[in-house]
């Protein structure tokens, strides 16, 4: 069992008990007493708060940390030490202590005894460096259970990179009975896959303000979001390749949709910084380890051309068209690591257009449309409604990226002025103008649209843009951005799971999600 921890560290011992009710509550499996978080701390404190954390039945963890390895309020190792003894002595279910300090008789000597004396209370030896990694994790993991061969160890190190997390599943796919947590933006992914590799413990923050260390994320979270209490061993992994990722919307909306759908799948945000370089050997650590089940993942800004690139040099397959596009969104890792490379933008885009319109896609060709903007979305657009046959003009601010678009799909371009002079039957906005916080704008006059008009606008917060209103004022059919969201995602859920998703819940999942 993976105890999902949650640390108690109020300064005060009434708000510590509050923290205990609380964290019990929200269905904490064990209680972290960071018991060098209470000001004014002596022996009496620290055996109060133990009592009042055994009335939650939880198990319990005791920790009084040194300053030098991250504790609080620099309390001397007589205290320390003592404290620890006494937590044993107490009945608490793990001690854990700093290796560095275990290593030393005069501090080890009363923990050790009161160990002897409560063989029920397992320690934990630790060690954290909070800069960046450990020089050789692998060997102070060695270390620490040669010298002590009894004691679960535990190493907490800083990823300053997603790459830096792989050391830490490496150990614990070697060695069950350990915890390492990799802290920091980067080494969030640690916290949760430390479930599926069967380590001892993971720590969960009480609310959002309460975390104890950087990149510990929220119990609610970890059981929302992450899917914490269905993750096992067998659990196969997803995710969202971004650089940032903390905004995305695919972590709630796939893990809602492997949810509704019985699936064994969890689905994750993977931040990658570091370009082109980084994403490769995040994708190789990837490959190198098949046990960690990594079975596909959804990449966006800035690394689509990243993953094309990726792909194609090491001669995997690319779906024809989002080559042409030049970017790719969706990598399905099939059998014998084959990575299969697709791009969903523009299928979620025709998706959503023509479910609006009632139409197939090959009711498409020879259709009048006017697509505003030359960027990722813009490209993936153009290139699918070229596909599909229909009559494409180009209308971007910097027109020769019109120009270079309109050459290679074989379309049409004007300068960005000239849409209100359109006579097409499509209107398809793929620039940022009217997205939240500039509401009040619109990349095209009012008097341009005609009531038997089809009004896109790829742009989804706000969910109705000023285009949108004012299409729909005239009386145009209208479609949303969330529109091309959910038919991007659906098309995803597909390449990952071979299955369609049901759409009313893949539907209710977007929703839930852009409304928070
Ligand atoms: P991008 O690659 O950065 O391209 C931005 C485009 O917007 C360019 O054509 C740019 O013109 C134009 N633009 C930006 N500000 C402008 C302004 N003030 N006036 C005129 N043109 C302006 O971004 P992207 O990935 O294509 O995204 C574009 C939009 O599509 C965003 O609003 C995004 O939310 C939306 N989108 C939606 C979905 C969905 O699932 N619904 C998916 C992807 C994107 P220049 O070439 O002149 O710079």
């Amino acid at each position: 069992m993976t105890y999902l921890t949650v640390p108690i560290s109020a300064e005060k011992i009434e708000a510590a008990k509050e923290q205990i009710i609380s964290a019990t509550k929200r269905k904490a499996e064990m209680l972290e007493l960071r018991l060098d978080c209470l000001g004014g701390l002596d022996i009496e404190m620290a055996v109060e708060l133990i009592r009042t954390a055994k009335k939650s039945e939880l198990p319990i963890l005791t920790t009084c940390r040194d300053e030098a390895e991250g504790g609080k309020n620099g309390y001397d190792e007589n205290l320390r030490k003592n404290v620890l003894a006494q937590a044993i002595d107490a009945g608490v279910d793990f001690v854990d202590c700093e290796f560095e300090n275990f290593c030393r008789k005069d501090f080890a000597e009363p923990v050790k005894k009161a160990l002897a004396e409560n063989p029920k209370t397992k320690l934990i030896l630790s060690a954290h460096n909070f800069k960046s990694k450990f020089q050789n994790a692998r060997k102070l993991h060695s270390e620490i259970t040669a010298l002590f061969p009894d004691c679960i160890a535990k190493l907490a190190y800083k990823a300053e990179n997603i790459n830096d997390c792989f050391e830490a599943f490496d150990i614990l796919s070697e060695n069950k009975n350990s915890i390492v947590i990799c802290m920091g933006q980067a080494g969030i992914i640690s916290r949760v896959i430390a479930k599926k590799l069967g380590t001892v413990l993971t720590f969960a923050s009480l609310d959002e303000n309460s975390a104890t260390a950087d990149g510990q994320i929220s119990i609610e979270k970890m059981k929302k979001l992450c899917r914490f209490d269905s993750i096992d061993e067998a659990t196969e992994l997803y995710g969202i390749i971004a650089d940032p990722v903390g905004h995305s919307i695919g972590p709630a909306v796939h893990n809602h949709c492997f949810a509704a759908e019985k699936m064994n799948r969890l689905y994750l945000p993977l931040l990658v910084e570091g370009g082109q370089r980084k994403f490769g050997e995040f994708l190789d650590n990837v490959l190198k380890r098949p046990w960690l089940g990594f079975k596909g993942f959804s990449v966006t800004l800035p690394h689509k051309t990243n993953a094309l690139e990726y792909v194609t040099k090491s001669g995997n397959y690319i779906e024809p068209l989002a080559e042409k596009i030049g970017a790719v969104n969706t990598l399905v890792i099939g059998c014998n690591d084959r990575i299969s490379a697709y791009n969903t933008d523009y299928a979620g885009a025709l998706d959503a257009l023509t479910g609006a319109m009632g139409i197939g896609r090959k009711h498409l060709k020879k259709v009048g449309c006017a697509v505003i903007g030359a960027g990722g979305a813009g490209r993936a657009i153009v290139a699918g409604l070229a596909d599909a046959g229909a009559k494409v003009t180009i209308y971007n601010r910097t027109e020769k990226k019109a120009q270079n678009l309109a050459l290679e799909f074989g379309c049409r371009h004007a300068p960005i002025a000239d849409v209100k002079n359109t006579d097409a039957k499509i209107i398809i906005n793929c620039t940022s103008i009217g997205m939240s916080p500039n509401v009040n704008a619109s990349p095209v006059p009012k008097e341009t649209i005609k009531p038997d008009m089809v009004v896109f606008d790829t742009v989804y917060n706000p969910a109705e843009t000023l285009l949108l209103a004012e299409a729909k004022e005239i009386g145009a059919k209208t479609v949303g951005g969330s529109e091309m969201f959910i038919g991007q995602a659906a098309e995803q859920f597909k390449h990952f799971t071979q299955k369609s998703c049901d759409e009313s819940t893949m539907r209710s999942a977007v929703a839930k999600a852009m409304r928070r």
